[in-house]
């Protein structure tokens, strides 16, 4: 309003146009929103028809006045004023769109993509990534103000140890061969804290050749940390810092407690998951021992019985029990069957009820602390496929009973993760981080002798179920990083020749240090309440890992083949 009766040039794209009898009205688009042009016939016909002819998505520039509406716009930003024009000017005509720019637009995921600039031209796509460098611009002055350097780090590197597959990159140069794409900078910022740097991040790209899933994109970036001379609590109070500063900063949210913190085992035990989703209780509690013995095989036979209260299911019909059985059996959860007990009006009831007297399940009713109205699901087998099938039967009722409000953020920090993991089909250990995490020193005896029960020095920040962040404090000595490596299965030879610049460097006088990685994606995806970090990347990759708008993967020329000494050897010919 404060521009009405100024002249003005504006310059957009069309979004719509109307006919209106006497007048033509122009929906003209930019970064910023849209602001209504009017053409009058009477007072301007010629200017009019021309108005008339400008299609969707043309870019045009023109020149006006700014006046009051008559008919104001409360839903628009602008809604309040119109322009009257006088002059255009067609800066370029454009062929009509394969989707409409709209917010519900009639586009498919496939052909948005490949049309992405298109798709960006979008209002919510346009949003996702303003509010994403509004979080990296906090970002940077969280840790600018905290005496953080950003450093930038090589992306032709060597293999890093996060567990993924490479992608490699042949070297014209060195023939036959190859740098690696980082899977992080994991071992140049640790190189970054031998060298003094004291206080590194970096927002960061980083590549893991990975099957991908929603939360899941070969790149990524990561807000990327490192911190010397610290202990774990430093770490976890000055990150949970930043994710502070974000929160307040862009969503407008405040924690006013410190995070809470959950043991490793604790979250397995009690959620099925080391990344729990704290929005919702329904706790899973073991059962093994009370329920054995009562001549009901499935129980008697497992290792593990578990169980989960439903509050307010106590009167599912047959049909809901059924469904979710189903679900339960679907082979991604891979339950064989689930066990109810209903606390109904009409008393308590089972599907096992031939084996259990109603006191018997009234005392695992009191497990739960289930009151009338509230239904018990329990499932039986192996322990670690039965919790995570509870953990997975937990969410899922969370997500049927509404308890996963989007607007709801609990934080926690999960601690204390074992160092090493167990792999039955190789029958070996893996570094559950990464093979440079350090050992709670209580535990270091237990190194060789008894590997699977040393804990580990290692944290991830988890937010609504999603594992934004995860670190560690680093061995900074040189000999238990080869004990490390050899409880690993490294050779001292393949030790050396894949980090034996590490460890060289940790002879020169390495500080105690120790950091952590954000998923920048991720977190920026929860920031603007989507499930999919593909919609917080201006240029994603679709589920094949192909960039379907410039068309990647690609073969290269024989040419540049020969150049890097390749030789491609498949047998279908694309
Ligand atoms: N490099 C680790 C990761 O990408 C994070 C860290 O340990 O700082 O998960």
């Amino acid at each position: 309003m404060k521009n009405v009766g100024q002249s003005i040039i504006l310059a957009g794209w069309v979004q719509r146009s109307r006919d209106l009898g006497g007048m033509t009205f122009i929906d003209l688009r930019d970064r910023y929103g849209i602001t209504q042009l009017v053409f009058n016939m009477e007072t301007n016909g010629k200017l009019c028809e021309e108005a008339r002819k400008l299609g969707r998505e043309f870019v045009i520039q023109v020149i006006g006045k700014v006046t009051e509406r008559s008919n104001k716009n409360a839903k628009l930003y602008t809604g309040d004023i119109e322009i009257v024009v006088e002059k255009i000017k067609v800066l370029n005509p454009a062929v009509l769109p394969p989707f409409t720019i709209e917010d519900d637009t009639d586009g498919g995921d496939e052909l948005r993509m490949k049309y992405r600039y298109l798709d960006l031209r979008r209002n919510m796509v346009r949003k996702n990534l303003e509010l994403r460098h509004r979080m990296a611009q906090e970002v940077r002055k969280y840790f600018d103000s905290n005496g953080f350097l950003e450093v930038e780090t090589p992306v032709l590197i060597k293999s890093t140890p996060e567990g993924a597959r490479d992608f490699v990159v042949p070297s014209r140069l060195n023939p036959g061969q190859f740098y690696a794409l980082p899977q992080s900078p994991q071992t140049f910022k640790q190189i970054l804290m031998v060298a003094g740097l004291d206080r590194y991040f970096q927002i960061v790209k980083c590549f893991r050749d990975e099957d991908l899933r929603a939360d899941r994109q070969p790149e990524f970036t990561q807000i990327d940390c490192e911190m010397a001379f610290v202990e774990q609590e430093d770490i976890l109070q000055t990150f949970e810092g930043m994710m502070k500063h974000l929160f307040k900063t862009v969503k407008g949210v405040e924690f006013d407690k410190p995070f809470l913190r959950m043991s490793f085992e604790e979250a397995m035990n009690t959620y099925g998951n080391d990344k729990p989703d704290l929005r919702f209780e329904m706790k899973i509690s073991e059962l093994t021992e009370k329920v054995k013995g009562k001549g009901f095989s499935v129980f008697d036979q497992a290792a593990y019985i578990g169980g989960i209260c439903a509050e307010g299911c106590g009167e599912y019909t047959r049909k809901q029990i059924d469904d979710l059985t189903e679900w339960v059996r679907r082979p991604q959860i891979g339950a064989k069957g689930l066990i109810y007990i209903r606390f109904g009006s009409d008393g308590v009831k089972s599907s096992v009820d031939k084996f259990y007297t109603p006191e018997d399940l009234k005392a695992i009713g009191a497990v739960f602390g289930a009151k009338p109205g509230d239904m018990i699901f329990i499932l039986a087998g192996d322990k670690k496929k039965t919790l995570s099938q509870l953990s997975e039967l937990r969410l899922e009722m969370g997500n049927r009973l509404n308890l996963r409000d989007k607007n709801k953020f609990v934080p926690l920090w999960v601690i204390d993760f074992p160092l090493f993991e167990w792999d039955e089909e190789t029958k070996r250990f893996y570094a559950m981080h990464h093979p440079f995490t350090s050992p709670k020193p209580e535990d270091v005896e237990f190194f060789e002798s008894d590997s699977g029960r040393v804990r580990a020095n290692a944290y991830d920040m988890v937010i609504n179920g999603v594992e934004l962040g995860g670190g560690s404090i680093r061995i900074h000595d040189q000999q238990l990083q080869q004990r490390m490596f050899k409880v690993l299965g490294f050779t001292k030879e393949q030790a050396e020749y894949q980090f034996g610049f590490l460890m060289n460097a940790f002879t020169y006088g390495a500080p105690p240090h120790g950091g952590i990685a954000f998923g920048f994606d991720r977190l920026a995806a929860m920031f603007a309440g989507l499930d999919s970090i593909r919609d917080v990347m201006a240029f994603p990759k679709n589920n094949a890992g192909r960039d379907v708008m410039i068309d990647t993967p690609a073969i290269i020329s024989d040419e540049q083949l020969k150049e890097l000494n390749i030789k491609i050897d498949i047998k279908e010919k694309f």
